[in-house]
């Protein structure tokens, strides 16, 4: 099997009061955990593909067979976006962007306070399942996109650097239909450097 369900860092109780233990418990060990099982599943007679990293997958999605390229999309990416979503936050967040990630975010949005609020507006205006993201492309140029369902920014080249889960599974438990509530707290647990390793610049 290819892909197998990553450890949290930390406590399932260690995000509180912004992500509660039991939407933590469910989403880690319920949801993220049935994407890796149907993404091995989805590769089992297929094993060449088996070789490749999910990220690899994912960036050349349109060379998979038609047969399994849509549970691919949905399940590799869903251990890709959580297994990243996992690792960029930490109880109490982690100050604030250094380095070259702060002057290109200062560059390109005006400062982190914009960045939050595109980030937001992204995360507001996904209708139904997705993301919202911030993205580097070739180029080390940031952009906030959304993408629906589990679609990876890996799939249109980009590297994603930052992501916000706002499929209601990641936060009804605790806010209901509040995702703006759930978004504005969201940003006191990022890990400002596991972000600036991913941008990598
Ligand atoms: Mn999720």
């Amino acid at each position: 099997m290819p892909f197998t369900l990553p450890a949290l860092a930390y406590d399932v109780a260690a995000l509180e009061p912004h992500i509660d233990a039991a939407t933590m418990t469910i989403h880690h060990g319920k949801h993220h955990a049935a994407y890796v099982t149907n993404a091995n599943n989805a590769l089992n007679d297929h094993s060449a593909l088996q070789a490749l990293s999910a990220e690899a997958l994912l960036a050349k999605i349109s060379d998979t067979p038609d047969s399994i390229r849509q549970a691919l999309i949905n399940n590799v990416g869903g251990h890709v976006n959580h297994t990243m979503f996992w690792e960029l936050m930490t109880p109490g967040g982690s100050k604030v962007p250094t380095g070259t990630l702060s002057v290109a975010i200062t560059n390109t949005f005006g400062g982190l306070d914009q960045l939050k609020a595109a980030v937001n507006d992204a995360g507001m205006k996904r209708f139904g399942s997705g993301w919202s993201w911030l993205v580097s492309d070739a180029a080390g140029t940031l952009k906030v996109i959304s993408t629906a369902n589990q679609d990876s920014p890996l799939m249109q080249g980009l590297t994603p650097i930052l992501g916000v889960d706002v499929w209601e599974h990641a936060y009804y438990l605790n806010y209901q239909n509040r995702r703006a509530d759930y978004l504005a707290a969201w940003w006191n647990i990022v890990n400002w450097d596991v972000v600036a390793k991913k941008y990598g610049r």
